[in-house]
């Protein structure tokens, strides 16, 4: 095994970058978790060992809940002491937008650790607002309503006030507000209100349809000024307290965010001249994440840091209200992915490997070959060097090609393909060893490294674990939890185990951006090779689906704890879907379906072609499996 350095891993795998700090290498190459000094640093192994002993299997998540506290403290200072720095008048009120991560653990740890800060909760949706009013019972904090809204979401939202709740209704679409006036003056209780501004600022990258003229959400100009002279003409128009634009999601250029900052911060002084005393500034929610750990504006990373982010709305806004002699309102923001993307991680085994290349069968020359096995011996035999590599790469595919086509029509036996294959699979394999020492490779053989890569094939579902790598290309860091002072010799892909050719994970960090492999261990006989799968907390938390009707993944949930001899406890397992719950969701009765099974074997038996003590035990194997784990059994 070759040594290695904890920067070469570092490099290799970008972790400083995309961890924010809270991944780190310790000196036996496991990767650690750490919060701050305070806290000592968790070896994710020792987790996985604790987890194993409680009998939770691959593929499992792990949250880190003192992470999930971290990100909610950081982002409430940060913004206190950019606040403090420019003498800005207003405070911070953040949401934390319920729909990035709607687990109720995940709630309550961030109202939580936002209470001190009158953390608020953001909902779009009914059912978000019905657990927003159950777990932000803050009275200081605020609720901010957005999505499209019927009665029921309206009315609810009222009750919420009438408990004495800031519940802010924003207002997506002008009929909303009509609407809203209406209950309000029949249930007798004066609502908040925030308008949704239609920016017209072009943002950049894969969400850029949330702003624009052809927006789904948010009023207009003129809609805009339609509210304010409705609400004027009801005498209402100190419940306009809020004005809200979100531009989309995983804004990878700052520059967006300025010019978002300038057009709202326009329409929020006029709004205000205009005879509605907002208090609040919401600039949503797009505050991104450093998937690759690239620094750049690609879509998986971001150009910016939350400090230069903060920044730029707080001095942003005031110096436009004081352009403008506007006071400084508060300022809300709806971050999602931030505050949850770094808190889980999906770990999973390694189960067993795919090679493209087969050079094993035997090849040695026998009587009367075949003259294609001849000329493929002879592509063989050569000498391959600089000048004639590209000819007996040439050579040796068309004689590849030919060889198929006799197979086909019955020329070639089996054992001739086996044998013009191996030859074959050997000559790509010193190809691809001279392509390494050239300076100049033809473009057609640029490939040749990712297309022969073997795949590792580990225990989880892309569908369920990495939806948004699957749906939208986000990259997701991928990284062996131990075995980081080694060398990696293996330049890999990952796949699933769903039956789907989509089951794969395509894109990779590497120590030279992004790749279609990643560096990887050679697997150690016996050895469990685990593989972490890294910012999982936002979005693909909750999108999972049932393809393939995996269903939903175990989850530890783990505390730091400085008294703990492995400064960890796990407080909490959740256990994952069972195959009679996935078959349950798809109108399957798994109690009907053993009984069927069960007629079924009986029959069989009372007929004698099964021994009845056969059949009790393929009964009971099948219950067993409808009552266990989706995923594989390792
Ligand atoms: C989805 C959403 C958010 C969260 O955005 P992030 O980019 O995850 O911070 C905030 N506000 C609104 C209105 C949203 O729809």
């Amino acid at each position: 095994m070759e040594e290695w350095t904890k920067e070469e891993a570092e490099r290799v795998y970008n972790i400083p970058t995309w961890g924010e700090g809270y991944f780190d290498i310790n000196a036996q190459g496991d990767l650690i978790v750490k919060y701050n000094e305070k806290i000592k640093p968790i070896n994710i192994r020792e987790v996985v060992g604790e987890m194993k002993s409680q009998g939770v299997h691959f593929p499992a998540v792990i949250r880190f809940h003192d992470v999930l506290r971290s990100q909610v403290i950081k982002i409430n200072k940060t913004f206190g002491e950019v606040i403090d720095e420019a003498k800005f008048n207003g405070k911070y009120c953040g949401v934390y937008p319920v729909k990035v991560n709607q687990m109720r653990e995940v709630v309550e740890e961030i109202v939580d650790a936002g209470e001190e800060y009158n953390y608020g909760l953001e909902a779009g949706s009914k059912p978000e607002l019905l657990s927003a009013l159950a777990y932000n019972t803050n009275r200081e904090a605020l609720t901010v309503l957005n999505g499209y809204k019927d009665e029921d979401y309206l009315r609810l939202a009222l009750y919420g006030r009438q408990l004495g709740r800031k519940v802010i209704v924003v207002i997506e679409k002008y009929s909303e507000l009509p609407k809203l006036l209406k209950l309000s003056k029949e249930m007798q209780v004066k609502p908040l209100i925030g308008l949704r501004g239609k920016m017209s600022v072009k943002s950049r990258g894969r969400w850029a349809k949330s702003t624009g003229d052809r927006a789904k959400f948010g009023l207009s100009i003129s809609e805009m000024i339609k509210a304010v002279n409705l609400m004027k003409k009801e005498g209402l128009s100190d419940c306009v307290k809020l004005f809200h634009f979100h531009i989309g999601s995983q804004i990878s250029d700052i520059r967006t965010f300025k010019e978002a900052i300038s057009e709202g911060a326009r329409i929020f002084t006029q709004l205000y001249k205009m005879g509605c005393h907002l208090e609040y500034f919401d600039a949503g929610g797009g505050l991104g994440i450093d998937y690759d750990g690239t620094r750049s504006t690609s879509d998986s990373s971001v150009n910016y840091t939350l400090v230069e982010y903060v920044s730029d709305i707080v001095y942003g806004l005031k110096q436009i209200c004081d352009l403008e002699s506007v006071p400084h309102p508060n300022i809300v923001t709806e971050s999602g992915r931030a505050i949850t993307a770094h808190h889980s991680l999906v770990i999973t085994n390694v189960i067993d490997q795919i090679n493209v290349k087969q050079p094993n069968h035997d090849t040695t020359q026998r009587e009367d070959e075949h003259h294609l096995i001849k000329n493929m011996r002879e592509m063989h035999r050569w000498d391959m060097v600089e000048d004639n590599f590209q000819e007996i790469y040439n050579e040796a595919i068309q004689i590849k090609d030919q060889a198929l086509g006799a197979f086909n029509l019955g020329v070639i036996s089996l054992e001739d393909r086996a044998i013009i294959e191996t030859l074959y699979w050997q000559i790509i394999e010193r190809l691809q060893k001279l392509c390494k020492t050239l300076e100049f490779v033809p473009e057609e053989l640029h490939d040749l490294e990712e297309s022969l890569a073997p795949q590792y094939l580990c225990n989880f579902s892309v569908f369920q674990s990495a939806a948004d790598h699957w749906a939208i290309d986000q990259l997701l860091p991928v990284v062996p939890i131990s075995r980081l002072n080694e060398k990696p010799n293996v330049e890999c892909s990952i796949a699933d185990i769903t039956c789907d050719s989509d089951g794969i994970i395509k894109k990779f960090i590497n120590k030279d951006g992004i790749s279609k492999t990643m560096a990887i261990h050679e697997i150690r006989e016996e050895e469990e090779y685990l593989v972490g799968m890294f910012l999982t907390g936002a979005y693909q938390d909750v999108m999972g689906d049932m393809h393939n009707l995996f269903g939903r993944l175990h989850e530890v949930h783990v505390y730091g704890d400085n008294d703990d001899p492995q400064g960890f406890y796990i407080e909490e397992i959740i256990k994952g879907n069972t195959a009679s719950a996935v078959l349950s969701t798809m109108q399957y009765n798994p109690e009907y379906m053993a009984q069927k099974m069960k007629k079924n074997v009986s029959k069989i038996v009372s007929e004698g072609k099964l021994p009845p003590r056969q059949g009790v035990k393929l009964v009971d194997f099948y219950e067993d499996c409808l009552t266990s784990y989706t995923y594989l059994r390792s």
